[in-house]
């Protein structure tokens, strides 16, 4: 294919993706946003093979096979959620990727840059090697802890903000000394050295990183693995890799930044990790008695309400009770009652996880609303039925200084008349921080499996 028309495919697919995060950012346009995506994707994958600087197909042939087997392979078995650990894993390759590019740039024999070029050259590698090592590190880290193999606690070392400027700063006089080094032909200790620092650092960023704020990281890891792919393609001179990991990298800083407002902590003290800890107090013990309720009784409190507000939470996903869910919803809807979704922007395990599922179960879009836009309405609330949701209506956030979730704005259900909370047993959500809203006077517990549950309650509310 001549290089006219790999870079006109290359421009075509950058539209394309384009076109794909627009239509990523809305419920009714994901799926055709998703389409762009893949259109895209297979007009770059086909354009980058068959231009002149592949010389042996027989590897190419082989690395799509291997790669297509096992990304197949993963999304046909994993399960919704686990989709977030896969989300993560997924940006840890893309780091990984841009150290073993950064590698094969360094130690490619057919270089002929010289000079001022050759300097810009070496910077790139260098650059491109640090994100995509802490991306790395910082993914399998962030994989552990959000599939429960690492303790979601902060681990929190003495001086650990000296010691992230520590290697900040010996990073870059590595860097400096590269360059140098590179022109009597070394460097490669220098580069060795900075990975493992960069390795390191990644680590200690996502360790220092309490349960209740992992959303955040998720959020900026994805804008690292964006900044990785740009600086692979600086390194493989590939404008689409430019272009696309610019679009990500920017993009995830943007999620992340959206993410921070939603749990009110600032950026800054996110990058330099460690936040998501508290003034140094305990939290405060949640005391008092627990208001059971039973199946009939839940379905004649609905049967007798006017304004519903479903809040679903991570347990719903873990139930998979969205498509009883959604029978439950348009049962009431059908019997004339006002039913809404109350979505909290960090609710679930991913960004956007409880819309997703939602959108699987086909609850139609007008009547699932952000937490700012249905807050106020509580007080209006004849009930809520909260399903396997816990740290996003944790009242404790907003009147209990010490609580690790302090701050964090939730969704106010104790306010309306009734709260129907289901789930399993009296155990703390991912952040591990009590909840007062379970012994509320205006709070009954429906205990079991949601999915369940929400059966039950439809059979009853049929009957
Ligand atoms: P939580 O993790 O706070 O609570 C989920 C609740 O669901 C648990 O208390 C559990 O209680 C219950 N549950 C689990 N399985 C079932 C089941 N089968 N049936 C009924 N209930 C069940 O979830 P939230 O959605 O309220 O909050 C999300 C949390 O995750 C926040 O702390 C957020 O910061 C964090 N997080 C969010 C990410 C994101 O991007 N959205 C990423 C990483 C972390 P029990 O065991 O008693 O049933």
């Amino acid at each position: 294919m001549s290089q006219g028309l790999v870079t006109m495919s290359y421009i075509v697919a950058s539209i394309l993706f384009i076109f794909s995060l627009s239509g990523l950012s809305h419920q009714e346009k994901a799926r055709s946003g998703n389409r762009y995506g893949m259109i895209g994707m297979g007009i770059a994958i086909a354009a980058t093979v068959m231009s002149d600087t592949v010389s042996s197909y027989s590897i190419i042939i082989i690395a799509l096979l291997v790669g297509s087997f096992m990304g197949t392979k993963a999304a046909l078995h994993v399960k919704m959620t686990q989709m977030p650990e896969l989300v993560a894993i997924m940006h840890s390759l893309v780091g990984m990727a841009a150290v073993l590019v950064g590698y094969a740039n360094f130690i490619d024999p057919t270089s002929v840059l010289t000079g001022v070029e050759k300097n810009i050259h070496e910077v790139e590698i260098y650059i491109g090697i640090f994100i995509g090592a802490v991306t790395f590190s910082g993914s399998v880290i962030a994989f552990g802890k959000l599939s429960g193999r690492i303790s979601g606690n902060p681990v929190l070392l003495p001086a650990r903000h000296w010691l992230n400027l520590g290697l900040l700063i010996t990073s870059i006089w590595l860097c400096i000394h590269f360059v140098e080094s590179v022109q009597t032909g070394g460097g490669t200790w220098v580069l060795l050295l900075m990975t493992l620092i960069a390795l390191a650092f990644g680590v200690h960023m996502v360790m220092a990183i309490g349960g209740a704020d992992m959303p955040v990281v998720v959020s900026m890891l994805n804008s690292y693995s964006g900044w990785a792919a740009a600086a692979t393609g600086f390194m493989l001179g590939n404008d689409l890799l430019i272009v696309v990991g610019a679009l990500v990298g920017s993009s995830g800083a943007i999620l992340s930044y959206i993410m921070c407002r939603a749990m009110n902590r600032s950026f800054i003290s996110v990058i330099a990790g460690g936040f998501g800890t508290t003034s140094g107090g305990s939290a405060r013990v949640v005391e008092g008695e627990v208001q059971k309720i039973n199946i009939q009784e839940a379905a004649e409190l609905l049967q007798d309400a006017r304004n519903i507000m479903i809040i679903p939470g991570y347990g719903m996903a873990v139930a998979h009770a969205q498509h009883t869910v959604n029978e439950v919803c348009k049962l009431l809807l059908d019997k004339g009652k006002n039913v809404r979704f109350g979505i909290h922007p960090v609710a679930g395990r991913m960004p956007g996880h409880m819309n997703v599922l939602l959108a699987e179960a086909k609850v139609p879009y007008d009547i699932v609303y952000e937490m700012d836009e249905i807050n106020e309405d509580f007080p209006d609330m004849d009930v809520t039925i909260v399903i396997g949701a816990n740290d996003i209506v944790n009242p404790s956030a907003l009147d209990d200084p010490n609580s690790p979730i302090a701050g964090m704005p939730v969704l106010e259900c104790w306010k309306g008349a009734h709260t129907i909370v289901l789930k399993r047993s009296m155990a703390s959500g991912y952040a591990g921080v009590d909840n007062p809203l379970f012994v509320h006077e205006h709070t009954q517990m429906l205990f079991g499996d949601a999915n369940d549950s929400m059966q039950a309650v439809l059979k009853a509310l049929r009957n």
